[in-house]
């Protein structure tokens, strides 16, 4: 497997960064998750203007225009001989001191990775997935913004852990004031009286590229899409459910809290959606 360091494809091996990257030792640094299918990257441009958004928060430079990064990935994906493929693409701070100055750190470390996606198992598409909310909180946006996609995850893997804990696959966390944000790496929806729901971005969470697609997906097939708080009891009471990510892309939940969700299997907004998505992925995205 090679992968992309600095501007040089290398062996697995040989990909190693240093041990004074603040990326390791700050989290100090941004990625993106994407994925290509059948030769096409899909929402590339998106996932390449994002991950600048996040850097520019941050002050630290992409050392690639967006259009070279584009042709990077690429470049990754053709070296690899990778048709379907999970993409991460990392920006550190690069090397710099023990201190957490980043003036200290005068070379951004791009790393591009890209291996065969792991899935969940086939039977959580068919059957559902039971999600809990968890007692921690999604970070403020006043604290840290979720809509910056840093390398510190540690708010979203203290959920994961707690849903683990409760048996489940996936936590739903709140915002400090109870309002449903998102999952740990997923952004979720609700489907009631025929109207797709989604909690808006001011609430904290990561305005997801799926999301964004799925919510184009459902204004193209006549179906009302609001973005509107949502409380916990608005989840329990909902017909359908669903989480959408890029690795997951779209999950049908059937439990929430131990409360069953519309009839407790999949609903028909959501395979529909799920239809409408693949079809996409088929016939969008750039070529290689
Ligand atoms: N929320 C969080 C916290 C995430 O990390 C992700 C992606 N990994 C998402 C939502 C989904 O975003 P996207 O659809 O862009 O993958």
């Amino acid at each position: 497997m090679k992968i992309y360091l600095n501007g040089k494809l290398v062996d697995r091996a040989r990909a190693t960064v240093s041990v004074f990257d603040h990326g390791l030792l700050y989290g100090d640094g941004v990625f993106e998750g994407i994925r290509a299918y059948r030769r096409r990257v899909f929402k590339l441009p998106a996932h390449v203007d994002r991950l600048f958004e996040s850097a520019h928060t941050l002050m630290l430079k992409v050392p690639l225009t967006k259009s070279a990064l584009q042709r990077a990935v690429i470049q990754t994906l053709k070296a690899n001989r990778l048709s379907d493929a999970y993409i991460r693409v990392v920006v550190t701070r690069g090397p710099g001191d023990l201190g957490l100055d980043p003036r200290k750190c005068s070379t951004p470390t791009l790393i591009i990775i890209t291996d065969r996606i792991v899935l969940y198992p086939e039977r959580i598409y068919r059957d559902g997935m039971a999600i809990v909310t968890v007692p921690t909180q999604r970070n403020i946006p006043e604290a840290l913004n979720p809509q910056i996609k840093s390398l510190n995850y540690l708010n979203n893997i203290l959920a994961k852990i707690e849903a683990t804990n409760a048996g489940v696959e996936e936590a739903i966390m709140l915002n400090a004031q109870g309002y449903v944000a998102e999952c740990t790496g997923d952004n979720l929806f609700i489907v009631t009286r025929g109207a797709l729901l989604t909690p808006p971005p001011y609430i904290g969470l990561l305005r997801g590229i799926t999301r964004d697609t799925v919510m184009d997906l459902a204004r193209a097939l006549r179906m009302p899409v609001r973005e509107v708080v949502l409380t916990r009891h608005d989840l329990f009471n909902a017909d359908e459910c669903f989480l959408t990510g890029t690795a997951a892309e779209i999950v049908p939940v059937v439990r929430v809290d131990g409360r069953p969700i519309g009839a407790g299997v999949p609903g028909r907004a959501t395979a529909t959606l799920r239809d409408a998505f693949h079809r996409l992925t088929r016939t969008d995205g750039v070529r290689y």
